[in-house]
C-alpha cells in the first residue's frame, strides 16, 4: 500500500500517518522527521538544514528526491509507505512520479487533510508545549512562513493529482478518530 498525505503545517499528516502506519504495517516516511535527525546530527549538512527550516524555507528539491528516492528502496518500505511532507513542490511530484513509473508502483490513495488555517497556529501552539519546543519551527513567525510556502508551492501540486483524478480530501477539523476513519474508509474503497 502507498499513500500519500497533504495538508499545511499543523494539519495532522503527522498524527494520521501513524495511526495508518500501525494498521497497515506500513511505514510512515516524514520528511521532516529524516531532516530533523540529520539536524540533531550537528553535522554541516544539518547545521544548513535547520537554518531553512528555521525561516519556514524548503529543502532543495534534489535532496530531497534523492533522500525519498534511497528511503523508499530499502526493505522495510517493500509492504507500503505514507509519505508525510513528501512531494511539496511540482518539481518532486513529477520526480515522484518518475520513481513510480521505474518501480512499476502505483499509488492507493492520495489525500488531502484539510483545515480551516484560522485554527493552525492554536495547534502548532499546543505542539511547541507538548513537545517542550523540540521543534524550533513551531512558533507562530515561522508557522507564517510555512503556511505562504504551503501556498506558493505545495498548493500547486494538488491540482497535479486532482488533473490525474487521484486526490481526495477529508475534513481534517473532526476529532482525529474521525479524521482517521474517514482515511481508511478512502483507503479500503
Ligand atoms: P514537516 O515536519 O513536514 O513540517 O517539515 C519541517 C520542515 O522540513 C519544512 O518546513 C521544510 O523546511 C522541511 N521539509 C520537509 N519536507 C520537505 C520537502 N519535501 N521539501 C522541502 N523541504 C522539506
Amino acid at each position: 500500500m502507498k499513500l500519500i498525505l497533504f495538508g499545511p503545517p499543523g494539519a495532522g499528516k503527522g498524527t494520521q500517518a501513524k495511526i495508518i502506519e500501525e494498521k497497515f504495517n506500513i511505514v510512515q516516511l516524514s520528511t521532516g522527521d529524516m531532516l530533523r535527525s540529520v539536524v540533531a546530527s550537528g553535522s554541516d549538512l544539518g547545521n544548513q538544514f535547520k537554518a531553512l527550516m528555521d525561516e519556514g524555507k524548503f529543502i532543495p528539491d534534489d535532496l530531497m528526491i534523492e533522500m525519498i528516492s534511497d528511503r523508499i528502496a530499502q526493505d522495510d518500505c517493500a509492504n507500503g509507505f505514507i509519505l508525510d511532507g513528501f512531494p511539496r513542490t511540482l518539481p518532486q511530484a513529477e520526480a515522484l512520479d518518475k520513481m513510480f513509473a521505474e518501480k512499476g508502483y502505483q499509488f492507493d490513495a492520495i489525500i488531502e487533510i484539510k483545515v480551516d488555517e484560522a485554527i493552525l497556529v492554536d495547534r502548532i501552539k499546543a505542539r511547541a508545549a507538548e513537545t517542550g519546543g523540540e521543534r524550533s519551527d513551531d512558533n507562530e513567525e515561522t508557522l507564517r512562513k510555512r503556511l505562504a510556502v504551503y501556498h506558493d508551492l505545495t498548493a500547486p501540486v494538488l491540482p497535479y493529482y486532482e488533473a490525474k483524478n487521484m486526490l481526495r480530501t477529508v475534513d481534517g477539523m473532526q476529532p482525529i478518530d474521525q479524521v482517521s476513519s474517514e482515511i481508511m474508509r478512502l483507503i479500503e474503497k
